[in-house]
């Protein structure tokens, strides 16, 4: 019983202190506690370096001994690691055991007797527990080494907590630093093509105007591609601005029809190619909306493009505006492909691009989405997907009514 209260109260820290070096030294200190012992430690086993590293000492201790390493091979914490059962020395220098006398040296101590449980997680050693030198040179008992094991069991499932923590960690910074080389791509790749490529544009169309008719159809293959181009590095500079924090919204008053038809007559050229039909549903002319009609436009842009480039020959892309209660919704229907399922979760994540042979022959750099959802974000207003593979997309965005309402917030 007189037991139960100091392992209570390392119970109640573990639950209400969530430090765990600190709740290790605790297990230490109930160690020698309540083996009446002058010292305990705890270390862990790196499976890295096959050695055991010290996570919890007596704390003037702590400083020599945080950076000592103990072997598997000629030490009691070793033996007990890998034979994974407790080892009680009752005389150290009757028995001399296989014995690793550094950490000894270091902190000028002399061990007498010695008590190491394993700390086991499901069956497997994570570290060793360690009770020295029990006072009186009396004799460590069956019950020390029981409270060993209990203690033991609890460092068990911090130790395992803390090398989630670490790990979790570990993928968050990897993660972060991965984001931020795409976020320096992104920049340098949108600024340094955008000359050239203006300059390939102006030129090649120049010469498509004045070359002989037997040119025609290559420069007007390298207009068409470099302006594919064109269309790839603006997506990439108009992530780069809205991640940098540099996109501002300049807002005026226009009719929702206006907007429409402006977007749609772009894409006419390539559906007629396709012969695919537009339909255009705008029940109320008068229809308006305040904000940044070029970033919508974008928006607007990027999902009527995927719905063409999606929708093969003979399909329907159609684009209807709506009012509803405090905002104006937009959506643009095909009825092509479709999304699987699966992938539809993701499609607005940047460079996300569905895998199969009929999303991966159209290239693209999964940025269109993105961009739009970043530009729908800033207005205040919500943008998603509804899809069937092989029936058709809905894509839809509300956009609030009136800009005085709506929060303005800045989504990367
Ligand atoms: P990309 O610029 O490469 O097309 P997007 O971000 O615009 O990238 O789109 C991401 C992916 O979502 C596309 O690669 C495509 O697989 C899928 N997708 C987008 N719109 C449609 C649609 N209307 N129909 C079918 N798939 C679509």
């Amino acid at each position: 019983m007189q037991h139960l209260a100091p392992l209570l109260s390392l119970l109640q820290a573990l639950t209400t202190d969530l430090d765990y070096d600190r709740f290790l030294q605790a297990v230490a200190s109930a160690a020698s506690e309540l083996t009446e012992s002058e010292a305990a430690s705890l270390l862990e086993y790196d499976e890295a370096s096959g050695q055991l590293r010290f996570v919890a000492a007596p704390w003037f201790h702590w400083d020599a001994l945080q950076d000592v390493e103990v072997p598997l091979e000629n030490s009691v914490a070793g033996w007990v690691c890998q034979n994974k059962m407790p080892r009680v020395i009752q005389n150290m220098e009757d028995e001399n055991p296989p014995y690793y006398h550094m950490a000894d040296k270091i902190t000028d101590f002399k061990t007498h007797s010695l008590l190491a449980v394993p700390i086991l997680l499901r069956g497997h050693v994570v570290g060793v527990l360690e009770a020295l030198n029990k006072t009186e040179r009396a004799h460590y008992t069956e019950e020390d080494t029981s409270i060993l094991e209990i203690l033991a069991s609890l460092a068990a499932l911090t130790l395992h907590a803390r090398a989630l923590e670490k790990r979790a960690q570990q993928v968050y910074d990897a993660q972060a630093q991965l984001n931020a080389m795409k976020s320096d791509f992104v920049a340098i790749a949108s600024h340094e093509l955008r000359t050239p490529l203006g300059l390939i544009l102006g030129h090649a169309t120049f010469l498509r105007e004045v070359a002989d008719e037997e040119y025609s159809e290559q420069l007007e293959a390298i207009v068409r591609s470099a302006g594919r181009l064109k269309e790839i590095v603006e997506n990439l500079s108009n992530v780069d601005t809205i991640e940098s924090g540099g996109a501002r919204l300049h807002n005026t008053r226009f009719f929702v029809s206006d907007l429409v038809e402006e977007v749609v007559d772009s894409f006419r050229g390539e559906a007629e190619k396709k012969n695919i039909a537009f339909y255009v549903d705008i029940g109320d002319k008068t229809l308006s909306l305040e904000g940044d009609m070029g970033k919508i436009n974008i928006a607007l842009g990027n999902l009527i493009r995927n719905a063409v480039t999606f929708t093969p020959e003979g399909g329907h892309v159609g684009i209807t505006a709506e009012a509803i209660p405090g905002y104006v919704k937009i959506s643009v229907i095909d009825d092509g492909i479709g999304i699987p399922a699966k992938d539809l979760p993701y499609i607005f994540e940047r460079f996300y691009q569905v895998e199969s042979h009929l999303t991966r022959r159209h290239g693209g750099m999964g940025l269109g989405l993105a961009v739009a959802k970043a530009m729908i974000e800033m207005h205040g207003g919500r943008i998603w997907a509804e899809s069937r593979e092989g029936k058709g997309s809905i894509f839809t965005f509300i956009l609030p009514s009136d800009t005085a309402t709506s929060p303005n917030v800045f989504i990367s």
